[in-house]
């Protein structure tokens, strides 16, 4: 046999890895620099006395790592600033996110080709978020959408902007677009408006009630991220 086909071999090297690897060898998890405090203590709310505690830093970084899979070219298609889906040549299902292999039962797991996807859409269900993980949270509130991409039957969740809260409706046409810098990640994708939008009649009460907790999130935001919004 053949060897070379059980090598892995680098063909593009974006890693950031050698620079934390690097960082990590000169003080990962050793005591950086310390803190004296005087702070309460005791078992019961009537015996509370006062005592020193000392805390250390510890500088500690972590770096993921993983691969894609069989699903790598849809983000490396992301990097191009192009939107890969698969096609099931049994059945011809269409698949975005991208499947590696038909979830049609008839097809039993028959792998699937790549194909390129428009880059337009439409709505399929919507939430205006108020909470996110830690690197989105001063974005918020803003609109996570499911778009099902040209004839693909999985719809693609994505951040939709450029359109008021207020406005975004199932069934709006939108278009993708991609971020300048991209390294590859879903969020480098987002989706704007690619018709005037035509919400269903809503009450005003109802767009009142959605204005309000929108200015809650928006003041909690201010408050969490000042330097955000300094001149
Ligand atoms: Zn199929």
């Amino acid at each position: 046999m053949n060897q070379d086909i059980l090598e892995e071999k680098i063909l593009v090297d974006k890693s950031v890895l050698k620079e934390w690897k690097e960082w990590a060898r000169k003080g990962d998890m050793r005591v950086k620099g310390y803190r004296i405090i005087e702070a309460p203590r005791g078992d019961r709310i009537d015996r509370i006395k006062r005592a020193r505690f000392m805390i250390v830093e510890r500088p500690h970084g972590v770096v993921y790592q993983h691969s894609f899979g069989l699903i790598s070219k849809f983000y490396e298609g992301i990097v191009e600033g192009k939107l890969y889906g698969t096609k099931c040549p049994k059945c011809g299902l269409v698949y975005l996110p991208p499947r590696a292999h038909c979830w049609n039962p008839k097809c039993k797991l028959q792998e699937t080709e790549w194909i390129e996807m428009p880059l337009e859409g439409v709505v399929v269900t919507y939430t205006i978020m108020a909470f996110a993980a830690t690197p989105f949270l001063s974005e918020l509130p803003f609109i996570l959408a499911y778009v099902k991409v040209g004839d693909s039957v999985t719809a693609l969740p994505i951040q939709l902007k450029k359109i008021d809260p207020v406005d975004v409706h199932i069934g709006l046409k939108v278009k993708i677009k991609f971020k300048e810098n991209r390294v590859g990640d879903l969020m480098d994708l987002y989706a704007v408006p690619a018709e005037k939008p035509h919400p269903p009649p809503r009450s005003k009460e109802e767009i009142e009630w959605l204005k309000s907790e929108l200015a809650r999130v928006e003041e909690w935001v201010r408050k969490r991220f000042p330097e955000k919004f300094k001149k």
